[in-house]
């Protein structure tokens, strides 16, 4: 606390990203993260865009890039936004459509970031308990006020709703924005990109951090009307103009553009989720159903939290949330072949101990 802090700073309990540990040979499962390297034409755009341009800004309205991700989904380059890793993108949206404003419905159990923008943005949560099962209700999301926004799949649970689910929140709201945040998406689920043309209150935002393995390069996006977008790019400008530097932008282009590799590495997670799974349940985990490059795993008789320490001890790292009603779960990142091969061995030498 320091007397140079607004007050709105005083407040603020920011968000708590999962450990990115200095220590190499860890089996890191803890963020989500994909555990396959970026496409070799990534890499390769990259490196011919670190030349003496750099001297220049970059496009400030990403043009390129906005006319890749519309030709991919078929739509036109003003219903895409692009910045700085989506979280960006989302702090730009509550900005845009939520900020001041009363009753946000969420889940309960969902992405911990929302209630932190809730927070500095002035927007009153209003969380939605998930039901028996962990799942998202759609008949509990109806007239919000300020709007609604969730993850699908959802995140830390990875379930996911139907696109007739997601159709029916959007007309119980046709008077506020309905946020469909879908950074898990191409791990199995259908995106919702494609009731775009049907719905002006619709926000798809999506993240190149997953399942295009780009994490360390911060690139985010959204796509809806053209209304909306023209919401978030007024923000945007009000903000910074570059939030996409030129290497970003280049390495974007080119992960949209290597379909081949990204439905290579998104099949192989999904391959490897569903061994993870039946490892998991051998050794008497319950493991939620799961759409993601995560699952959402308890035991019969261990504590989360004890397992959670064994692991850390031997040398593999996953999620655990103290939170209410999820605290005896561990969320694990799917991983490569060998990771999830040690991560198995370690609770077996665990579970027979
Ligand atoms: C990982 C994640 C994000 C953030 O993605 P970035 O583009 O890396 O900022 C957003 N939403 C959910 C639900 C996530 O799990």
């Amino acid at each position: 606390m320091s007397k140079f802090w607004s007050e709105r700073t005083k407040c603020l309990q920011p968000y708590v990203p999962g450990e990115q540990p200095k220590l190499t040979n860890l089996v890191k499962l803890n963020t989500n993260e994909n555990p396959f390297p970026p496409s070799p034409m990534v890499l390769t755009a990259m490196r011919q865009a670190v030349n003496d341009e750099l001297c220049l800004y970059p496009d400030p309205n990403a043009d390129k890039l906005k006319q890749t991700i519309a030709d991919y989904y078929g739509l036109h380059k003003q219903q895409v936004f692009v910045g700085n890793g989506s979280d960006e993108v989302l702090a730009q949206a509550f900005a845009a459509f939520f900020q001041g404003k009363q009753q946000l419905l969420l889940p309960d159990i969902s992405y911990s970031f929302y209630p932190v923008y809730c927070q500095l943005y002035d927007v009153e949560a209003c969380c939605v308990p998930l039901n028996e099962n962990f799942a998202i209700d759609p008949a509990d999301y109806c007239h919000a006020r300020a709007g609604v926004i969730f993850p699908n799949p959802n995140a830390p649970t990875g379930c996911i709703l139907s696109l007739m689910q997601i159709e029916q929140i959007l007309q119980a709201n046709p008077d506020c924005v309905v946020l469909v945040d879908e950074a898990y998406i191409d791990f199995g689920g259908e995106s919702s990109v494609k009731l775009i043309d049907d719905y002006p209150n619709l926000l798809v935002v999506q993240t190149l951090s997953k399942s295009r393995s780009l994490a360390g390069m911060r690139i985010g996006l959204a796509m809806g009307h053209v209304d909306l977008i023209e919401g978030l790019e007024r923000v945007k400008n009000s903000f910074n103009s570059y939030p996409l530097d030129r290497v970003a932008q280049a390495s974007a282009v080119a992960a949209f553009m290597d379909d081949d590799y990204f439905r290579f590495t998104c099949a192989k997670v999904i391959e490897n989720r569903i061994w993870l799974t039946e490892q998991l349940q051998r050794l008497k985990f319950e493991v939620l159903p799961s759409r993601a490059n995560f699952v959402f795993v308890r035991h019969d008789r261990k504590q989360a939290a004890q397992i959670a320490a064994f692991l850390r001890l031997h040398g593999v790292v996953v999620r655990h949330f103290l939170q209410d009603r999820i605290s005896n779960f561990l969320r694990i990142s799917v991983g490569t072949e060998e990771q999830q091969q040690r991560l198995i061995a370690v609770l077996e030498e665990m579970l027979t101990q």
